[in-house]
């Protein structure tokens, strides 16, 4: 079923351009506003779990992903302050690689991957894509005779779709609009994040590995990007300096301080960093209901999370691609469409969401806690490797 009028997508990060892909793929027109000037992403990297390739596969873009990403032997967790392992998942082994599917465990630098989002959706007839133009609000006039959306642009121009979605992050006009939930909660744990180039990694420090220290109100990341000629470092601490903020410089004393007693390997990776930018992270509630007539969310807007299960983007893509499955079965009932989409989504999102607030509780606990931590996490798992995490592995499901 094609509708005359274009789908219309607010914001081009992942989510959008995911979302954007999919419709095209499946027949429909769409068109897309970035209110930045062009279409690029900020940050660092992205973990893709074995969940985010079965979206690849549909998507037409497991070849580009791999020859950007970089391929982790394991996850490993270390306690900041013994330097004592706790844990470790060979991701990278063929007993992960058969239990989901041949699907494997990456990373990827955020740009890079939008980069593979962005030419794919330039290939596209069906897909316009344009920067500098800001959402400011809509109106859904499915009650009219003519059912469409109306978008109100910064610049003052009107434009008519048939839809709308809301792909435009935490701070999602979108999202304030139809739901009027107030601000996100400001989690009070900041993260700095930096990438160094795989030559100025200390010596003995470069590992293939995704590795987490985690230390008392405080974690360290740190893993190989680009086919490891680079380097993330993500370093977390809890601080109630900021409300709000991305992207930003940060104050690297503070860094220092709250990471200060931890082990040389730590110091030695904080040391290495000039520059740090800073994000200061925050969540939601989950909700049940994100689509109202003509207009759903998707990715952050929709279901903003903490990284500590490393899932944002994962869930935007996924988002992107069950969206487009709805539309496909709907049988031009647009408004069903959307609420099938977001009944598929929100259990699943919600336990994203709500089991990261835990990992994050997990990997910063002190004293006792810490020494029940490790003794649990010691504990051989059961089946093979990364078994624990099925449900967000293999607990996509496409409507077909
Ligand atoms: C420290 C950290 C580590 C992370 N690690 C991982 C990880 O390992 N794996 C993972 O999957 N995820 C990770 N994430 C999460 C992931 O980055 C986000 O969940 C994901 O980028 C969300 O994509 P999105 O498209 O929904 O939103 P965004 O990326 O925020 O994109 C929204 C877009 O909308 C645009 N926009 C906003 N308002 C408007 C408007 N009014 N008009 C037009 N355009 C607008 C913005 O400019 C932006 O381009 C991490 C996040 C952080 C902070």
């Amino acid at each position: 079923m094609k509708f005359s009028l274009p789908f219309l997508v607010s914001g081009g990060g992942i989510g959008g351009l995911a979302a954007a892909l999919s419709l095209a793929r499946n027949g429909h027109a769409v068109r897309v506003f970035e209110q930045s000037s062009e279409f690029k992403e900020i940050g660092a990297g992205i973990q893709l779990g074995p969940n985010v390739f079965r979206m690849f596969e549909v998507l037409g873009l497991t070849d580009a992903i791999k020859g950007l990403a970089a391929f982790p032997e394991n996850l490993v967790m270390m306690d900041a302050l013994t330097g004592e392992e706790i844990t470790r998942v060979p991701v990278g082994g063929k007993a992960f690689s058969a239990r989901f599917g041949g699907y494997p465990y990456a990373v990827i630098h955020r740009a890079d991957m939008h980069q593979v989002y962005l030419e794919a959706c330039q290939a596209e007839k069906g897909i316009e894509l344009s920067v500098s133009r800001k959402v400011l609000r809509y109106e859904d006039r499915s009650d009219k005779t003519r059912d469409r959306v109306v978008l109100h642009m910064e610049d003052g121009e009107k434009i008519e779709g048939c839809a709308l979605i809301g792909a435009d992050g935490l701070w999602s006009r979108v999202r304030e609009q139809m739901l009027g939930d107030g601000k996100p909660r400001v989690s009070g744990h900041i993260a700095y994040r930096a990438v160094l180039k795989r030559e100025d990694v200390p010596e003995g420090l470069w590992q293939n590995n995704v590795v987490l220290w985690a230390g008392p109100k405080t974690h360290l990341v740190h893993y190989p990007l680009r086919r490891g000629e680079l380097y993330n470092l993500v370093a977390v601490f809890h601080s109630d300096k900021y409300d709000e903020g991305w992207n930003t410089f940060g104050d690297p004393g503070e860094l220092h301080e709250r990471f200060s007693g931890e082990r040389p390997e730590v110091l030695a990776l904080l040391a290495k960093i000039e520059a740090w930018k800073m994000w200061v992270l925050c969540d939601r509630e989950p909700v049940r209901e994100w689509s109202k007539g003509r207009v759903t969310l998707l990715g952050d807007a929709a279901h903003p999370m903490l990284q500590y299960l490393a899932q944002g983007a994962n869930m935007a893509t996924e988002d992107g691609v069950v969206l487009a499955a709805c539309v496909g079965l709907s049988g031009g009932d647009i408004e069903g469409a959307f609420k099938r989409y977001q009944d598929e989504r929100y259990l699943r999102t919600a336990r994203v969401q709500t089991t990261a607030r835990f990992y994050g509780d997990v990997f910063h606990v002190s004293g006792v806690l810490r020494e029940l931590r490790n003794a649990w996490l010691a504990e051989p798992s059961a089946g093979p490797p990364g078994q624990a995490m099925a449900w967000l592995y293999d607990g996509i499901r496409v409507p077909k």
